[in-house]
């Protein structure tokens, strides 16, 4: 099955399509390329995608939203495609996944078979995934990873593996303009409260006073990119020069554990939580952290928001999304 989309056309602008464009990156990308005046096609299954992340964009007349699941073709009249589409939390993707594999090899499949077609640049969101439990630290785009292709997370690492493949065979193939993000761990509001990923799962729980949950001992590191510095990225890299077609690290590269990140979260909310332990899922990656020179050298980009400040944003958001949803049920009572 396969739906014809027209955008009217506006000389300035381009027409970008956004597929997880109601996801948590997805409707901060949308928002960014409105308010430069592009028109946004924003194509989603709504998986974990919310319309509540997109609504106060629905009466800018340059926003459409078409409800499709990219496994089927898409065809669209569109200038630029961003593919976003794809549950990026572990138990969102491990939720189905043969639907997550899907989405990546035939979601991407599709896409640039549309961006071949219209002779189109293509983005994609791949992930630090792809370097599994790293050997080496910090990780460079050179670096080709320790991935199990037969655990809970294959469906994810190996899709997104593929995906990266499909799109370098394209290029070399068809000629096709691709750019290729390796995004690293990124919080910010419009996540989802029972998103499942450290962040929103940390916030959420000291914000009501509940045991925060380390998996494992909170030794295990990451590096945590503020979304607006992330969107800041996948607008330079997709604006950069044709030749650059290799992956791109995007993220930031200060690390902490596990518990240090829940130690932060604990001074800022002020919160009485205390810090229960509970197994370590299998294949977690024990460090993670972007070697982002390439980024620095070609984009001029490095993130700007600290850990701390980007934290205080997020809760703020979560504090008013539980209020309100404490209010409605106090209503509905
Ligand atoms: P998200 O789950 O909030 O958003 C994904 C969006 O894709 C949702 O709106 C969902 O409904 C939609 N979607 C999923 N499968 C689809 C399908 N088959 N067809 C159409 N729509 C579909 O996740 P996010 O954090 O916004 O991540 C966006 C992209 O960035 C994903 O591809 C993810 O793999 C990648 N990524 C994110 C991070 C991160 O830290 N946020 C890190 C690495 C990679
Ligand atoms: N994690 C945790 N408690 C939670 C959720 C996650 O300790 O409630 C850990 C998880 O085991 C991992 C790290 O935090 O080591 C980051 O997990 P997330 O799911 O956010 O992302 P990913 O593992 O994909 O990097």
């Amino acid at each position: 099955m396969s739906n014809l989309h027209s955008v009217s056309v506006t000389p300035a602008s381009q027409r970008v399509l956004i597929t997880g464009g109601a996801g948590f990156l997805g409707s901060h990308l949308c928002e960014r390329l409105l308010a430069q005046g592009h028109e946004v096609l924003c194509v989603d299954n709504f998986v974990t995608g919310r319309l509540s992340n997109i609504q106060h964009l629905a009466s800018n007349p340059k926003f459409r939203l078409v409800r499709q699941d990219i496994v089927l073709p898409v065809v669209a009249e569109v200038d630029a495609i961003y593919n976003l589409a794809c549950p990026a939390s572990p138990p969102h993707y491990q939720a189905d996944p043969i639907q997550t594999m899907k989405t990546n090899v035939l979601g991407a499949l599709n896409l640039l078979e549309l961006a071949r077609q219209r002779g189109i640049r293509i983005f994609q969101a791949s992930t630090s995934e792809v370097y599994g439990d790293p050997h080496v630290h910090p990780q460079p785009e050179s670096y080709w990873g320790n991935v199990n292709p037969f655990g809970p997370r294959s469906c994810y690492d190996e899709g997104k593996r593929c995906a990266e493949t499909l799109f370098f065979d394209f290029h070399k193939q068809h000629d096709v303009e691709i750019k290729i993000a390796r995004i690293f761990n990124t919080y910010g509001p419009r996540m989802r409260p029972d998103d499942g990923r450290v962040v929103s799962n940390f916030i959420v729980q000291a914000l009501q006073n509940e045991d925060i949950t380390i998996y494992g001992n909170g030794s295990q590191t990451r590096s945590f990119c503020f979304v607006d510095d992330l969107i800041d990225g996948f607008l330079k890299l997709m604006a950069s020069d044709r030749s650059l077609t290799s992956p791109v690290n995007l993220g930031n590269p200060v690390e902490f554990t596990v518990r240090e990140l829940a130690e932060q979260v604990i001074d800022l909310t002020g919160s009485r939580s205390k810090l229960v332990l509970r197994p370590l899922p299998i294949d977690d990656p024990q460090q993670r952290r972007p070697d982002i020179s390439l980024a620095t050298r070609e984009l001029g980009w490095t993130p700007k928001v600290a850990l701390t400040d980007g934290l205080k944003q997020t809760i703020q958001y979560f504090d008013g999304l539980l209020t309100q949803e404490a209010r409605e049920l106090a209503e509905t009572a």
